[in-house]
C-alpha cells in the first residue's frame, strides 16, 4: 500500500519495489571484506533486509572478494559479527570468489563472441583515451589474439600481467562509463579465500551482474552515485544472456564532518589517528555502539531516513536525540563531582554518623530499583557550583533537601576553599534558584574518568578533492576526573547511565579497583565544550 503513513509501531517505508512478487523477492547486501561496516553500510544492510521481509523473499549477504589487494578474512569475520549485531539474519552467506570459474567462463564467451578484448593501454593512456572517445588500438584485434593473452593473464605471466580484458561496450557514448570498461585484470596477491589459485580477477562492474543474476537476485539495491553505471550494469546481463535484474536505487548516506569510506577509516586506523575499529569517534556500526548508541536506535534512524534518494548531508543532531529517547527511560541516575577545585563543605547540623538510605535508581522507572545514597556531615561541591554561591543564601542540595549559605573561604584568587552550609530541610526546594550537586565525602566514593570527544574531522562537508589529512582536528579526546557515588562499583562495560547534570554516559572499562571510566554519550542537544553540536 503505497500511501501507508509510517507507523511508529517499526518501519513502514511508503515505497514499495517495483514487480515484486510476494515470497519471490530476493534482494543482497554485497560488502567487500575491505574494512568493518560503518553506519552507510548498516543503511544498506537493513534496507536490503526490509524489502526481503516486506515480501517474505530472501536476503543474501555476499562478501564482494575479488579484489586480493584489500581484502583480509579478519574483515570478512568482523562483518558477520555487525551484521549480526545489526540484528540482520541472512538467509544466506555467499561469496563472489566461489563463482570465479563460472565468471571466467563467461569472460570467454565474451571474448569469443566478440563483446570483450585484451588491450595493454597503459592506465594513463586509458583513462585519457575513454575520457576523450577515443578507440583502443586493440579494439578490433581477433578473439584467438584475446584469448591467448586472457590464458597468459591466467598464468601471471609478464605478458599477462601487462594486460587486462576489457568489455566491447562503446568508445564515444556521452555516458563515460560505457567506454569499454575494464572487466578482468591481474593481481598476483594472494586471496585470503582462493591463495594464489587464481592470478586474474573479474572487476565489480563484471562479476556484481553475473552474481546477482546467478544467485537469483530480484531487485539490487544500489546508491544513486552507481547512476551512471546501472546502463553497464543492464549490458552486461544482455550480453551474456544472463537473467534480468532490476535496479533499485537509494541515496547514499552521509554525516557532517565524518568520513564514511572503509578506504580512509582504514587509513586512520593504520596510521594510528583512532585506537582501532572500535574508536568512540568512529562512524562503525561498533564505533558508535562503544560511544553508547544502541541498535534499537541505530535501526529506527535508519529507517526514519527511509528510502529517500535525495543525498543529503546528516548531522548528528538527529541521530543522537533518537538515541536519547531510547536511553533515558532505562538509564539509572548517578551523582558525580569534578575533581579540580573540589570543595569541602561542612553541614553545621548535618548528621552526625554517615548514614545511607535507598533511593529509586531512576524516579520515573521505579523498575529499575533501588540505590543506595550515602549521607554525611562533610559533603564534597564542585567549584563551578561553590564559587556561584552567595553568603546567607538558600540553595538546594540535590535530592536532599534546602541550605543556607552560612560561610564562603576563599583563596587569594578568589577560587573557593571551603564552605559552611546549614540544612533547611523544611524548605521549598521550588523556590530555590540553585540546585547543587553533592556528594557525602567518604572513603569509598569512586574515581571515575570522563572521556568527552570531539569530531575527527574540522570540515562539515569534505569534498572530492580535499585531501582529508589536512582537516583532522588536533585534540579529539577530553578527559575530566571527577568522583562518583559507590553504586557505579556495580556497572557493567556497556551500561548506559545519565549522571546528574553532566549527561549520559557508557560503562567502557568497569570499576577495576581504582577507577572507572566513562564515554560521554551525546544526547543531541547539549552543544559541547569544544563549541561543535554533538
Ligand atoms: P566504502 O567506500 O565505505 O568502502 P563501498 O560502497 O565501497 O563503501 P561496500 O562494502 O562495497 O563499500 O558496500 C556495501 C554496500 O553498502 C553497497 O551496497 C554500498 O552501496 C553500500 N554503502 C556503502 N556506503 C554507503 C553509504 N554511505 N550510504 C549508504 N549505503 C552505502
Ligand atoms: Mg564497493
Ligand atoms: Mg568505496
Amino acid at each position: 500500500n503505497a500511501s501507508k503513513k509510517q507507523k511508529s509501531s517499526g518501519p513502514n517505508y511508503e515505497i514499495g519495489l517495483p514487480d515484486a512478487i510476494d515470497g519471490k523477492v530476493v534482494t543482497r547486501f554485497p560488502p567487500e571484506p575491505s574494512g568493518y561496516l560503518h553506519i552507510g553500510h548498516a543503511k544498506a544492510a537493513l534496507l536490503n533486509e526490509y524489502f526481503a521481509k516486506k515480501y517474505h523473499g530472501k536476503l543474501i549477504v555476499r562478501f564482494d572478494d575479488t579484489n586480493p589487494s584489500k581484502e583480509n578474512v579478519e574483515f570478512q569475520d568482523a562483518i558477520l559479527e555487525d551484521v549480526a549485531l545489526l540484528g540482520i539474519k541472512p538467509d544466506v552467506v555467499t561469496y563472489t570468489s566461489d563463482y570465479m570459474d563460472h565468471i571466467h567462463d563467461l569472460c570467454i564467451e565474451m571474448i569469443k563472441s566478440g563483446q570483450a578484448y585484451a588491450d595493454d593501454t597503459e592506465v594513463e593512456q586509458m583513462r585519457a583515451e575513454r575520457n576523450e572517445g577515443i578507440p583502443s588500438r586493440y579494439r578490433e584485434r581477433p578473439a584467438e589474439e584475446s584469448l591467448a593473452i586472457f590464458a597468459e593473464m591466467d598464468k601471471g605471466s609478464d605478458l599477462g600481467l601487462k594486460n587486462c580484458i576489457r568489455a566491447k561496450i562503446s568508445y564515444e557514448n556521452p555516458n563515460k562509463a560505457l567506454r569499454d570498461p575494464v572487466i578482468y585484470r591481474c593481481n598476483l596477491l594472494p586471496h585470503h579465500r582462493t591463495g594464489t589459485k587464481y592470478k586474474a580477477y573479474p572487476t565489480y562492474d563484471f562479476a556484481c551482474p553475473i552474481v546477482d543474476s546467478l544467485e537469483g537476485v530480484t531487485h539490487a539495491l544500489r546508491t544513486t552515485e552507481y547512476r551512471d553505471r546501472n546502463p553497464m550494469y543492464q549490458w552486461m546481463l544482455k550480453a551474456m544472456n544472463l537473467r534480468k535484474v532490476h535496479v533499485w536505487e537509494f541515496s547514499r548516506m552521509n554525516f557532517v564532518r565524518t568520513l564514511l569510506s572503509k578506504r580512509k577509516l582504514t587509513a586512520l586506523v593504520d596510521h594510528g589517528l583512532v585506537w582501532g575499529w572500535d574508536d568512540p569517534r568512529f562512524p562503525t556500526v561498533r564505533g558508535v555502539r562503544r560511544r553508547g548508541m544502541t541498535i534499537d536506535a541505530l535501526q529506527q534512524y535508519i529507517i526514519s531516513q527511509g528510502p529517500s534518494k535525495n543525498i543529503l548531508t546528516l548531522d548528528w543532531t538527529s541521530f543522537w536525540a533518537t538515541n536519547k529517547k531510547i536511553i533515558d527511560p532505562n538509564a539509572p541516575r548517578h551523582t558525580a563531582v569534578a575533581e579540580e577545585g573540589l570543595v569541602k563543605a561542612t553541614l553545621t547540623n548535618g548528621p552526625e554518623a554517615v548514614y545511607t538510605k535507598e533511593r529509586l535508581k531512576h524516579k520515573k522507572n521505579p523498575s529499575l530499583g533501588n540505590r543506595n545514597v550515602v549521607y554525611s556531615r562533610d559533603v564534597l561541591i564542585e567549584q563551578a557550583d561553590a564559587s556561584a554561591l552567595k553568603k546567607d543564601e538558600e540553595v538546594t542540595l540535590m535530592d536532599w533537601g534546602n541550605a543556607f549559605v552560612k560561610e564562603i573561604t576563599r583563596d587569594e584568587s578568589g577560587k573557593v576553599t571551603a564552605l559552611k552550609l546549614e540544612l533547611h530541610l523544611e524548605g521549598d526546594f521550588k523556590k530555590t534558584e540553585k540546585k547543587v550537586t553533592w556528594l557525602a565525602d567518604t572513603h569509598d566514593k569512586v574515581l571515575a574518568d570522563l572521556v568527552d570527544f570531539d569530531y575527527l574531522i574540522t570540515k562539515d562537508k569534505l569534498e572530492e578533492d580535499d585531501d582529508y589529512k589536512e582537516f583532522l582536528t588536533p585534540q579529539t579526546e577530553f578527559h575530566t576526573s571527577v568522583f562518583a557515588d559507590n553504586a557505579v562499583k556495580d556497572l557493567k562495560k556497556g551500561d548506559i547511565v545519565q549522571i546528574e547534570r553532566k549527561g549520559y554516559f557508557i560503562v567502557d572499562t568497569p570499576f577495576d579497583g581504582n577507577g572507572i571510566t566513562f564515554f560521554n554519550i551525546p544526547d543531541g542537544k547539549t552543544v559541547n565544550r569544544y563549541g561543535s553540536k554533538n
